[in-house]
């Protein structure tokens, strides 16, 4: 018994060392990107000087400040809460508490779950609140009102129920009956899940949030449907989503899985950019399948949860892990808690590396969009505009984006497309009337 409290022990300090050093990281990038905006906050980069005006570009240093301060007090305050929850052993008393509910086991983990997510949820709240209706608010970006606010978060909360609670079920279920294999089966019911929610989240969970209408016929449509007959897309539609109704920011996505992939448009970018833009931004992304990015992207993620539930399985019946949480004894669900718990913090190495994978795609995508397109300016025009409308950092610090940005930096990616559009159309060469 002695020894298993020793390497309780062990575990905890490990795990606060692993916790301390990603939260401190995390801090020192930010303060790190915080100070670089601060130093070039006085002039327009110069590679945006005839693109982005003075006003704009003081507007997006005090946004990218002001949440980047959010972000730092939101996040110490996290994992002040997190500590706390660790420290006091709370864990343990709500563990106590579920067991003693006159309910079936799975049912009190559910009840398990649903109270430490709810918690965490609560603390997180005000910080949502504040970001919506004062940060974004402030610099015009926000159209949310309370009800909607509201309407919003137990539409969400019915939604994790109707889906959790099943697959919560099912899990409990696999770790308990399944075997020695458990792990593998579980896997597998989940991936086949997963690549259910991607085609039907589309099509059952979005419109319950946004009305999705089609892009009405017209000169945009054409060229939209033109392109991806040419680089051979197949969609099952255009869609313009309402997304005005709580913000002002704009984009464009695809969504759903092989045929039923469709394309939506914000209708905020819809009324700000030109036809060319818009092509231009839906070639990008056109690429991004074509290169198989999406493909890619999903079997690495089916494979890193492979890896989870392996580790899951090593981990289930290992009492000092459970003692060192503060919890009486294994159980299913307090596994799946620490498993919440530890992977931010464990996996914070894979970071940089996902996202250096990601920019390659992005730089790929670019290319794939300028060639199909014939030009890499209305791409580029669309990118200036994105960054311009959504108040985007254009300096940030080198090694914050280097571990935190899934797409090239503003300036990185206009040097790329102008470095390719040389190559589309090269200059000519020699002056024909040189003296
Ligand atoms: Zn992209």
């Amino acid at each position: 018994m002695k020894g298993s409290t020793v390497s309780a022990q062990a575990i905890l300090a490990l795990y606060l060392v692993v916790f301390l050093l990603a939260l401190g990281w995390e801090a020192v990038l930010e303060v790190l990107n915080i100070r670089h905006v601060r130093k070039n906050a006085g002039t327009v980069p110069r590679a945006f000087a005839s693109t982005v005006d003075a006003g704009t570009y003081a507007r997006s240093v005090s946004y990218t400040l002001a949440r980047a301060k959010l972000g730092l007090i939101a996040g110490a305050c996290s994992a002040a809460a997190l500590l706390a929850v660790v420290l006091t052993g709370l864990l343990g008393i709500m563990d106590s508490f579920v067991r003693s509910l006159p309910v079936h086991p799975y049912l009190q983990g559910i009840v398990f779950i649903a109270g430490t997510s709810l918690l965490f949820g609560l603390i997180g709240l005000p910080f949502s609140l504040y970001s919506t209706f004062s940060l974004e608010a402030r610099f015009g970006f926000n159209r949310t009102t309370p009800l909607l606010f509201l309407v919003d978060a137990l539409k969400s909360l019915g939604i994790s129920a109707v889906i959790g609670v099943p697959v919560l079920l099912g899990l409990f279920w696999f770790m308990d009956r399944a075997g020695t294999f458990w792990w593998a089966w579980a896997f597998g019911a989940m991936s086949v899940l997963q690549l259910l929610m991607n085609v039907l989240s589309p099509l059952l969970i979005a419109p319950l949030f946004n009305r999705f209408t089609p892009l009405p016929e017209g000169l945009l449509k054409e060229r939209i449907v033109a392109l991806a007959r040419k680089l051979g897309f197949r969609t099952s539609g255009i869609f313009v989503v309402d997304s005005s109704r709580r913000s002002r920011h704009t984009n464009a996505y695809f969504t759903g899985l092989g045929r039923a992939k469709r394309i939506v448009l914000f209708d905020t970018l819809v009324k700000v950019s030109t036809e060319e833009e818009i092509v231009s931004v839906l070639a990008h992304e056109m690429g991004h399948e074509k290169r198989h990015h999406v493909t890619k992207g999903i079997a690495v993620s089916l494979l890193l949860s492979l890896a989870g539930f392996w580790i899951l399985s090593l981990l289930l019946h290992w009492v000092p892990l459970y003692q060192a949480f503060g919890f009486g004894q294994p159980g299913y669900h307090a596994l799946l808690v620490l498993l919440a718990f530890c992977s931010g913090p464990f996996t914070l190495f894979l970071q940089p590396l996902f996202a250096m994978w990601s920019r390659r795609h992005e730089y790929e995508a670019d290319r794939f969009a300028a060639r199909g397109v014939g030009s890499a300016a209305g791409l580029k025009s669309a990118l200036l505009r994105l960054s311009r409308d959504n108040l985007s950092n254009l300096t940030p610090h080198p090694m914050y984006s280097f571990f935190h940005y899934s797409h090239p930096t503003l300036a990185e990616r206009i040097a790329a497309l102008d470095r390719l559009e040389t190559t589309l159309h090269p200059p000519l060469q020699g002056k024909p009337f040189s003296l």
